[in-house]
């Protein structure tokens, strides 16, 4: 299969633009923790979403930045009208599958059905069409992936889900934007920002290497990437600017170090970065990228 695949890298023409994306899900939604990545558990746990992605969306109306919205399908289908007044405000609404499972640990079939159910909830909710999808926890690990051929056979123009850097994607990744065609399909996929620190190559664009690296070193790698035609793709959880959420004391202790780490700083730091530059969709960056 993977013989009949072609990969194009892409390049925006002038100085690529800086994209926020923001994983619409609530602080349980953890994956590979037994306790808490249980669907069956969600409903108990109280949700704080609705408040933490309003006062988000409150502060990138304050900026003018525009963002891409990745929502959970659960999500979509018990908080339709915070996916509809996201899309009204003018935000890109994308889909990140239904209950949260890593997409490297599905059948084809059973990725197929997730996906499925997931943008059926967000596109009725949103009232328009979502061609954008990012993985749970960037669980497209390839190229050659089955669930690539499947995101493009379900319509979806462009994929965000692709690490370069060890433990979450092979080194053998690209580290810009690609886009990957076969047998008729295509389908654009945007890697997230990376950038040196700490000696190696880390995903500085989000999570905890954005909370704890220097400032300098983030603006170093976001204008590294921008000069080179490559759009520096940010990712943040609503929940990470709530640092008022549950303790979590059951998680393991490494999934709870993570989660956690540099979580105090993140609500200044975030402002002070969003303060530096305007933000825009993944859509609009993918339109940059394939415009030649
Ligand atoms: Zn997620």
């Amino acid at each position: 299969m993977s013989g009949v695949l072609r990969l194009t890298p892409l390049r925006t023409a002038g100085r690529a633009p800086r994209v926020l994306t923001v994983d619409a899900e609530d602080w349980f939604h953890v994956c590979g923790d037994d306790f808490y990545s249980d669907p069956r558990r969600w409903g108990a746990f109280p949700s704080r979403i609705e408040r933490t992605l309003r006062d988000l969306l409150d502060l990138l109306d304050r900026g003018g930045h525009r963002a891409t919205f990745f929502f959970l399908g659960w999500i979509a289908s018990r908080h339709p009208a915070l996916v509809a007044e996201t899309a009204r405000r003018g935000h890109e609404v994308g889909v990140h599958g239904d209950l949260h499972r890593r997409a490297d640990e599905l059948t084809p079939e059973a990725f197929r059905d997730d996906l499925r159910r997931a943008r059926a909830a967000v596109e009725d909710a949103a009232g328009a069409s979502s061609t954008s999808h990012r993985a749970a926890e960037w669980s497209v690990r390839r190229a050659t992936d089955a669930a690539v051929a499947i995101l493009a056979g379900e319509g979806f123009r462009c994929d965000a889900s692709m690490m370069p850097v060890p433990p979450l994607g092979p080194a053998t990744n690209p580290v810009g934007p690609y886009r990957i065609e076969a047998d008729g399909w295509s389908l654009v996929e945007v890697p997230p920002l990376t950038g040196r620190a700490f000696g190696r190559r880390l995903p500085v664009g989000g999570g905890w290497p954005f909370r704890i690296v220097s400032e300098r070193t983030l603006e170093r790698a976001e204008r590294a990437f921008r000069d080179e035609g490559r759009p520096a793709v940010f990712t943040f959880h609503p929940w990470e600017l709530d640092p008022e959420h549950p303790p979590m004391e059951g998680l393991a202790p490494l999934t709870r170090t993570v989660h956690f780490l540099g979580l105090r700083n993140l609500p200044e730091r975030f402002e002070r970065w969003l303060s530096r530059d305007r933000c825009v969709p993944l859509a609009e960056a993918v339109a940059l990228l394939t415009a030649a």
